[in-house]
């Protein structure tokens, strides 16, 4: 084995080791913590390195900030603590090893102190910083909520295939950029083509809160067609099988999409948003609110939420619609409003049950990124 693979052999190993090896106390959460700082660090000092390439143009701002320099500092200073006290309790070094190799190379190369070194040569980059943030924040918000209170309690944190939805986030972070628009094009050219003035700026004067439901409404109308389309026509079914072949539902498992499905659903839903009208800061919350919400419905959060599941979509709904029983196939397409499936006949909640497993019948779909996206375009 290269010493490259060897070395990802043995990060694996150690991160999906047993239950027993990674008890409190054991240097188990202290190296996971050390390692994960420690390549966010990296990967925030070559942004800033080469913001050109790796830094999310909306983004660079923030970046250079002195508070973010501050936040920078204080991450690298967790990941050497936090990798030198694994080594410590740990008698495998890898995680503390690694942890502290890879923070001492982020500090190296420039740390909080880093500057562009190279100009910026196109107006394309990737969205490493983007990255970082998008799972820095995701995983702080769901980890210890998933601890806390899970639906699968024997579930770990790097369950099976997590490295497969970890690519998935990393993809569509670094495409940020050509996802956003090749997503906004076509409604960007039916704004112009359509007039509308007069109603649009009636729209964007309604109260903030009449304007966010109205786009979850509309978003979720558009998104309850496509996305039953993609489960009744063939050709489509085997695009979206990829998001469905996921096998463990956890707050990176919605991760899981075909680039293609990315771009059709985004490009679909944001065709509302655009030619209704709404207000810039009612379309920039509402895209937040979604992206966490499509964050929590996938979550192993075993929360019963029985007060608001006949109004809003929660988890235990979502997962109904991942559930590989017969009972789960083709139901729950909504992604905010629940009633929508009432309306046209696909809602599916049984009284106090979640589905015994999640994937599709017999696992047709692939393992790995690469295998998955050439999967619809395989001969059967
Ligand atoms: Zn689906
Ligand atoms: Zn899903």
């Amino acid at each position: 084995m290269r010493p490259i693979q060897k070395s990802r052999a043995m990060i694996r190993e150690e991160l999906e080791c047993a239950p027993a090896l990674r008890r409190f106390g054991s240097g188990w959460i202290s190296g996971v913590v050390g390692l994960v700082l420690g390549v966010a660090g990296l990967a925030l000092v070559l942004a800033l390195r080469f913001p050109g390439a790796f830094s999310a143009k909306e983004l660079t701002a923030v970046l250079t900030t002195s508070w973010f320099r501050i936040v920078l500092l204080g991450l690298l200073l967790i990941a050497y603590a936090s990798s030198v006290l694994s080594l410590i309790l740990r008698s495998s070094k890898t995680l503390g090893g690694f942890g502290l190799a890879i923070t001492l190379l982020a500090s190296v190369i420039g740390g909080c102190r880093a500057t562009a070194v190279a100009p910026d040569v196109t107006p394309l980059y990737l969205g490493l910083d983007f990255f970082v943030l998008n799972v820095l924040f995701t995983g702080v918000v769901f980890i210890p909520l998933e601890t806390l209170f899970p639906r699968r309690n024997e579930q770990p944190l790097f369950r099976s295939e997590w490295r497969e939805d970890l690519f998935y986030y990393l993809v569509s972070s670094l495409m940020v950029q050509i996802i956003t628009w090749l997503s906004f094009g076509p409604a960007r050219l039916l704004f112009v083509a359509t007039g509308w003035a007069e109603f649009r700026a009636w729209v964007a004067a309604l109260p903030f809160i009449v304007q966010l439901v109205a786009i979850m409404f509309f978003t979720d109308l558009v998104q309850y067609w496509v996305h039953r389309a993609f489960h009744r026509i063939p050709i489509l079914w085997r695009f979206h099988a990829v998001h469905h072949s996921a096998k463990s539902m956890d707050w990176m498992a919605g991760a899981r999409m075909h680039f293609l499905e990315i771009l059709v659903l985004r490009g679909s839903t944001v065709m509302p948003m655009m030619l209704l009208g709404f207000s810039q800061m009612a379309v920039s919350v509402y895209i937040f609110i979604v992206y966490l919400w499509s964050t929590f419905v996938h979550a192993n959060i075993g929360w019963r939420l029985r007060w608001m599941d006949r109004w809003l979509v929660t988890p235990r709904f979502h997962h109904w619609h991942h559930g590989i029983e017969k009972e789960a196939i083709d139901v729950n397409f909504a992604i905010h409003f629940p009633w929508l499936d009432k309306i046209f006949g696909t809602h599916h909640l049984p009284e106090d049950r979640w589905p015994e497993g999640y994937g599709i019948h017999n696992h047709p779909v692939p393992n790995g990124y690469w295998k998955q996206w050439w999967y619809p375009f395989r001969r059967k």
